[in-house]
C-alpha cells in the first residue's frame, strides 16, 4: 500500500489561510476532520515549507529536512 497524505482538515480544500475551515467557521488543525472533506492537490502543492511561517526559524520542528515540496504536520501560513 502506497503512503499517501491523510484526509484531514490540513490538506482539505475548505482550509483557510487563517486555519479556519469555510464550511464550519472554526478553528481546525490536522487532527480532524470531516464529511465535508475536499481534497485539493493543488492546494496540497501550494503548501510547503517556504510558505511556512517556521521556514528556516529557530522554531521549525524538522530544520534538517525544511525545503521547498515538503511539508509536515506543523506547516502554518507564513502569511496571516
Ligand atoms: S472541518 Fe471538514 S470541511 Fe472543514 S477543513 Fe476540516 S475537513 Fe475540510
Ligand atoms: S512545514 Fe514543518 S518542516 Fe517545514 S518549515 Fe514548517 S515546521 Fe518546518
Amino acid at each position: 500500500m502506497s503512503i499517501r497524505l491523510s484526509s484531514n482538515c490540513k490538506s482539505c480544500a475548505e482550509l483557510a489561510e487563517s486555519l479556519t475551515c469555510n464550511v464550519h467557521n472554526v478553528k481546525v488543525n490536522e487532527k480532524y476532520t470531516c464529511d465535508s472533506f475536499s481534497n485539493a492537490s493543488e492546494l496540497i502543492n501550494a503548501i510547503q515549507c517556504t510558505n511556512c511561517t517556521f521556514f528556516k526559524k529557530d522554531d521549525c520542528s524538522k530544520p534538517a529536512q525544511a525545503t521547498e515540496g515538503m511539508l509536515c504536520s506543523d506547516w502554518a501560513p507564513a502569511d496571516v
